[in-house]
């Protein structure tokens, strides 16, 4: 899959890395990642992922592992959310909707959308939430709340996505976003091959906090970003555990760990005017 033009309409970018995915592993085919950074606007995009995809992907997620990425999101959507809904974009099998519920009672209008018929399917039984398996672009109605979970970074036309949010956000709604930060401590390109959220097959965005902040600047002018911070996931990989715990091993220093932007995840509150 190739991922030729930024979401800015430019096609001129410097190569940022380029590496041999799988090559030691037997029973995966090898394929070349070609990461690119845009020359005007400097979001980071995967170019090429060879035609063979990452069957890494699937494999290595379940329905149950996504809930410690889900604490930063919850606490802002518990922060800065108003009205009774919300609408979860990419909600998978609807487990952070279901964190939703049992923490934040105000929100009660609670609904999920996924392009994934198994996820949606195996979420409907399980939580009993308002799941459905269609693309948001299909979607009526419009919310107070949307929130997208790492859904941000599979979306291939960015100025498509943000006029369709615009249909479902109510005038003073918020979007609450997370995706993986390119910035991040485990992200450095010495080691970015190796970083878990690198996932060339599936994901076509690598923000910055600046690159997400240029996306809502130029798309989205009147909407106003509230929020902006960094969340850590994983230990990078280069680190030395007693290192790692010494810089977010007490509350304190996980704060400014996260302001400093070196967190896996990049976590924004925008407001639409
Ligand atoms: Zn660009």
């Amino acid at each position: 899959m190739k991922n030729e033009v930024c979401w800015c309409g430019t096609e001129v970018y410097d190569t940022y890395a380029k590496f041999k995915r799988n090559r030691f592993k037997r029973n995966k085919p090898s394929f070349l990642a070609h990461i690119v950074e845009c020359k005007a606007c400097h979001t980071v995009r995967m170019l090429d992922n060879g035609e063979e995809g990452d069957p890494d992907y699937e494999a290595s997620y379940t329905y149950e592992s996504y809930s410690p990425r889900h604490a930063q999101t919850l606490a802002l959507i518990d922060q800065y959310a108003e009205g009774d809904g919300i609408l979860d974009i990419g909600a998978n099998t609807g487990l952070l909707l279901h964190e939703i519920q049992n923490r934040i009672a105000r929100l009660t209008q609670l609904k999920g959308v996924d392009v994934d018929q198994n996820a949606i399917s195996y979420g409907v039984q399980k939580y009993g939430l308002d799941l459905e398996a269609i693309d948001a672009a299909e979607l009526q109605g419009t919310y107070d709340n949307i929130v997208l979970a790492h859904t941000l970074e599979h979306i291939p036309s960015l100025p498509d996505f943000l006029e369709v949010l615009d249909r479902l956000l109510k005038p003073g709604g918020r979007v609450f976003i997370a995706v993986p930060n390119i910035e991040a401590l485990g992200a450095s390109k010495r080691v970015l091959p190796w970083w878990p959220a690198l996932q060339p097959a599936h994901h076509l965005w690598y923000f910055s906090g600046q690159a997400l902040t240029e996306v809502f600047t130029q798309l989205k002018p009147a909407w106003q970003v509230e929020h902006v911070g960094s969340f850590p996931i994983w230990k990078p990989k280069h680190l030395p555990s007693f290192l790692w715990k010494n810089m977010i091993g007490t509350e304190t220093k996980k704060q400014a760990f996260m302001q400093s932007m070196k967190g896996d995840q990049l976590d924004f509150v925008i407001r639409k005017k």
